[in-house]
């Protein structure tokens, strides 16, 4: 058995969370601590947080409650930690609380409470760090923080203004992982299209070519790696169509992930979102001229503090008429600090969830026709996992360009022997059912 010290890990949350996860877990392992995935085996745990909702703080608050009975050495970091004092409250032996993007801070609490090894073989650790997700995808964040101030979220109070990775670190760590064998690339951040505008765009070097810190020329190099790179969290500013031109030509995958959230201007006011629902339904028009192809997903909130029928009704409309690929709602749930919190004419709890059901039937409706279009079409998928039917026959579960993992459909591929998660596949559509498809070989 090995000396080395051990630190258990736990990570919850969206995938920022999840990359801030990483790099504490690279560093850790940097450094020669061992990691676990148990508490009762570990020297120290720490515990990576989400604060976004209640239900979020809660099993934050239960995983705290559980290292701590199981190994009484709890260090706490994440989106919670913004809160000390909500977990200080609940769980006073804990060591130590830090806020979200907190690496050094956290490494501070970690050498107090658990000395570094001696010989770290700092050279064990792979270039590409360590990671949580499947070895073929990986999660890019390319900078922390929020510039805009949404009355419903609290982001920017815990994670504070936007601030850009350097356009060269985030090319080399880029590169490191498809060097080390990723097929898909998603880029993550609160704010996807404002990359650099804290830096003024600064200029920056990968591999001694001078690129600005820009998404434009972010998607253009990435582009370049030869994988699949997916676009998150994209804010529809005016510039985001620089960057459909380079979906249309296959340099980075017809997908974008734009949150929406409302089409009522008054609403959108109220929700402090710059962006007006006529120039989105332009946008998306004008995005499809230019690459039909493109997948459109988008996150809405119904039953916002002042949101009338009225309201509610141009919301459906919109979604009539922009035809979106995929779509994720939310009732609205007052969030602890939030400002929304003070609007008046909140919306009582049944008739917010009246309308999301409303909402979903809209869209449900649209989401089936366009996933029942792929059926005959000739996709090229990755393969996520491999599974079992009844028969003991072999499935693939893979994605189609218009699917991220976790959050849209899948394709299931029957006979999938001598083929392996990672792999890039084409495949003929045969079925549809309900955000899924169902697929067999090309010449079938
Ligand atoms: S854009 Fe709005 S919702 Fe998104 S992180 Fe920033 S403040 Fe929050």
């Amino acid at each position: 058995m090995s000396d080395s010290p051990k630190v258990g890990f736990v990570s919850l949350g969206c995938p920022k969370a999840g990359s801030d996860s990483e790099r504490i877990l690279t560093q850790l392992r940097a450094e020669g601590y061992e990691i676990s995935n148990r508490y009762d085996n570990s020297d120290l745990v720490v515990v990576n947080t989400c604060g976004f909702i209640d239900s979020a703080v809660q099993e934050s608050l239960d995983a705290i409650g559980e290292a701590l009975d199981q190994n009484g050495k709890v260090i706490v970091t994440g989106c919670l930690g913004a809160k000390k004092d909500v977990v200080e409250e609940a769980h006073p032996n804990v060591l130590a609380v830090t806020g979200p993007h907190a690496l050094e801070e956290v490494m501070t609490h970690v050498h107090t409470n658990l000395p570094k090894p001696h010989d770290p073989f700092a050279d064990l650790v792979p270039k590409q760090g360590v990671r949580l997700t499947p070895s073929h995808y990986a999660y890019l964040k390319i900078s922390e923080g929020c510039n805009h101030r949404c009355s419903f979220c609290i982001i920017p109070s815990m994670r504070g203004d936007l601030v850009s990775r350097p356009i060269g670190d985030v090319m080399n760590e880029a590169e490191n992982l498809v060097n080390a064998g990723v097929s898909e690339i998603l880029v993550i951040s609160q704010d996807t299209s404002a990359y650099g505008v804290d830096t003024k765009f600064r200029k920056g070097f990968w591999n001694g070519r001078p690129m600005r810190t820009h998404m434009t020329e972010l998607s253009q190099a990435l582009g370049e790696l030869g994988v699949w790179v997916r676009l998150h969290y994209v804010y529809p500013y005016p510039h985001v169509d620089d960057v459909i031109p380079l979906m249309a030509e296959g340099a980075i995958l017809p997908y974008l992930d734009v949150p929406l959230q409302h089409a009522s201007p008054r609403i959108l006011k109220a929700m402090k979102r710059p962006a007006s629902s006529e120039n989105n339904l332009a946008r998306i028009k004008k995005w499809r001229e230019i690459c039909p192809e493109i997948t459109v997903r988008s996150t809405f909130i119904t039953g916002f503090p002042g949101e009338t029928e009225d309201d509610f009704k141009m919301l459906l409309d919109f979604l009539e008429e922009a035809q979106l690929d995929r779509v994720g709602c939310f009732a609205y749930s007052a969030v602890d600090g939030a400002k929304a919190n003070d609007l008046e004419d909140q919306v009582p709890e049944e008739v917010k969830q009246a309308r999301l059901s409303q909402f979903m039937e809209v869209q449900e409706r649209i989401s089936a026709a366009k996933v029942a279009a792929k059926v005959g079409s000739i996709q090229t998928v990755l393969v996520d996992e491999l599974t079992e039917d009844d028969t003991g026959n072999t499935v693939a579960i893979a994605r189609t360009k218009a699917d991220a993992p976790e959050i849209d459909g899948v394709v299931y591929l029957q006979d999938a022997d001598g083929i392996q998660p990672g792999d890039f596949v084409d495949v003929k559509i045969m079925d549809a059912s309900g955000h899924d498809l169902v697929a067999g070989p090309p010449n079938g």
